[in-house]
């Protein structure tokens, strides 16, 4: 789980990494492989490699904003973008319901410092999330 040991240490560890390129740069550019299942201009949907349930999908801009703290007025559109795209995929995926969660920095459990969206359904999830 996240609450345990290793993921939020790593999320400690990668938050010194905050400005540099990520795992994600590379799915962007296909050096490495990913499960993609939207792409445009501004922004990439692929399937996370850990699911948390049945769906569970990440949504980024193609643009490196490493936090969502980082983002500012210039980044509205393709913040804006972001959201349209994960529930145009999402109300396809969860019909009957789907979570956009956004961890940002350390208490958020962040590990990968390029901004995404996870979204995650497919089961009655629950509430408050941990
Ligand atoms: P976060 O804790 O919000 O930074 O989550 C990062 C997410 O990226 C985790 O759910 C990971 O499973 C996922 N992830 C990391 N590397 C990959 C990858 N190569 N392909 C797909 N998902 C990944």
């Amino acid at each position: 789980s996240k609450i345990m040991g290793s993921e939020v240490e790593r999320a400690q560890q990668a938050i010194h990494e905050a400005n540099k390129p990520t795992i994600f740069d590379k799915i962007i550019s296909k050096e490495i492989p990913a499960d993609i299942i939207y792409e445009d201009d501004g922004c990439l949907a692929f399937n996370d490699v850990n699911p948390q349930a049945p769906v569970h999908f990440l949504v980024i801009p193609k643009k490196r904003i490493p936090m969502l703290e980082m983002a500012n007025e210039s980044d509205v559109e393709i913040l804006g973008r972001l959201m349209l795209v994960a529930k145009k995929l999402a109300q396809e995926r969860a019909p009957n319901g789907y979570r956009l969660v956004i961890n940002n920095g350390r208490d958020g459990c962040q590990s990968v410092f390029h901004l995404h969206i996870h979204i995650v359904g497919g089961r009655q999830l629950g509430w408050p999330p941990g």
